[in-house]
């Protein structure tokens, strides 16, 4: 099997300059009220993390569920209290937590 070890680096690079655009796509169309748009250039960027394995730093801008794009405070409800954040998704009703204070 033929390995490249040329350029695999640079091609992680590419993809997360391409993963963080599409997320700047997707926060553009979601504030348009585009989410339709917005969604599929979240699944793009998605998509792109994992054939690059690249991990996409963009946990909590979207709901892992259905992809929305969240827009505080029109598609999502963010929650705090006891240390911890909940972030309801108003489309599908998906609710993320994680501790307060990262
Ligand atoms: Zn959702």
């Amino acid at each position: 099997m033929a390995r490249r070890y040329v350029g695999k680096r640079d091609a992680k690079d590419i993809a997360s300059e391409r993963i963080d655009r599409l997320f700047e796509l997707a926060e553009q169309e979601a504030h348009k009220g585009n989410h339709g748009r917005a969604k599929r250039y979240v699944s793009m960027a998605l998509r792109m993390g994992e054939r690059h394995k690249v991990r996409a730093g963009h946990k909590r801008t979207y709901c892992p569920e259905c992809l929305t794009y969240f827009v505080p405070p029109r598609n999502v409800r963010v929650r705090t209290g006891r240390g911890r954040v909940s972030m309801t998704c108003l489309e599908c009703g998906h609710v993320l937590r994680y501790p307060l204070g990262k």
